[in-house]
């Protein structure tokens, strides 16, 4: 009966140590993303979310002319 317990225990063990190494590189992964990502100011016209540009300025589209303001960096993650 002890036997059984101990192989019981260390399956557990091993198992767990599988999902410690697994979350560890998940961490680094996202990690790696952010680093990637430069952080660059960018301007964005409040009615138009697809107009972008890296200087201040006047919405291009037509009938719009609004001035671009600077957009934010998103610090919610939007829901996929
Ligand atoms: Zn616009």
């Amino acid at each position: 009966m002890k036997k059984v317990t101990l192989m019981a225990i260390a399956i557990l063990f091993s198992g767990m140590s599988v999902l410690a190494v697994h979350s560890t590189t998940l961490v680094s992964d996202t990690t790696k993303t952010k680093k990637v990502k430069p952080a660059k100011v960018q301007y964005t016209c409040p009615m138009h979310p697809d107009v972008l540009s890296d200087k201040p300025g006047k919405c291009p589209k037509p009938n719009c002319g609004m001035t671009l303001v600077k957009k934010e960096p998103a610090k919610k993650k939007a829901a996929k």
